[in-house]
């Protein structure tokens, strides 16, 4: 890795070792804790966490451009090149991926844009994300070792349907006894905020032993509120404005437990 926690560059044998070794002490943990009858909790964050949500825009804009074929001749082409088919083409923003995919047209920009947000936070389109590599067989690790698994998330309560119905269909334990699913109360809630009233809470809940997340600013404000946990950060993507990770937060690619 380079210099900067946040940005995965180069991946070394010294890196995965690093996550084998935290993502087992999180393990470890949680079965010395059940053993004697103490609560532990997990907190995942979903987009860009357990998930790979570039798929989710992918599949729209393809949607989009078919629908609105004579409209935006610039996204059609990219159909066409095969470009909207690359996920590296997926920035954090769309209007960085548009320009990655060969849009610049302003109509297009904008209307691609509107038909993008009136789908991508609705229901019908979360089943289009993919799990990080090992991030369900994790997950399932840490809730049969008896910690309790909360999938928090700054998507908010209107995508709480489909959120839970990809979960599931992805074989991770949700809706049942010992996992949690928090969303904010709507959309315009500032994810920041939210964390920080949700810390509060899983406070009371137990004693918080591992926390995932992809934001530079959540993971240090859980670290802040959790120093007892063992924080990870995932190597995907984040708001391009995001602060410095701050030290004691381990950055991990994926969920992989493995030999390279
Ligand atoms: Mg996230």
């Amino acid at each position: 890795m380079n210099a900067d926690k946040t940005v995965l560059t180069e991946w070394t044998k010294k890196d995965q070792d690093r996550q084998n070794l935290h993502l087992q002490r999180i393990l470890d943990r949680i079965h010395v804790k059940t053993k004697r009858q103490a609560s532990s909790v997990v907190i995942f964050d979903l987009d860009g966490t357990l998930y790979d949500n570039r798929p989710r825009t992918m599949y729209i804009l393809r949607q989009i451009a078919d629908q609105f074929y004579d409209q935006m001749p610039q996204l059609v082409k990219a159909v066409e090149n095969g470009e909207i088919n690359k996920l590296d083409n997926y920035e954090y923003g769309l209007d960085a991926s548009m320009a990655r995919l060969g849009v610049t047209d302003e109509n297009e920009i904008k209307l691609a844009k509107s038909e993008w947000s009136k789908r991508f936070f609705t229901d019908d389109y979360q089943q289009y994300d993919v799990p990080l590599p090992g991030a369900k067989k994790f997950v399932c690790d840490v809730y049969e070792a008896g910690a309790t698994v909360i999938y928090l998330t700054g998507r908010d309560v209107n995508m709480l349907v489909g959120l839970t119905q990809t979960l599931r269909m992805c074989g991770f334990p949700v809706g049942v006894v010992g996992t949690m699913t928090m969303t904010k109360k709507d959309f315009n809630q500032d994810d920041g905020m939210f964390k920080d009233e949700v810390a509060a809470y899983l406070d009371r809940l137990g004693e918080v032993v591992g926390i995932f997340e992809n934001e530079p600013a959540n993971s240090n404000l859980f670290q802040k509120n959790f120093p007892g946990a063992t924080s990870m950060f995932l190597l995907t993507q984040h708001r391009p404005d995001a602060p410095a990770l701050d030290d004691g937060i381990t950055p991990i690619r994926d969920f992989r437990i493995l030999d390279l």
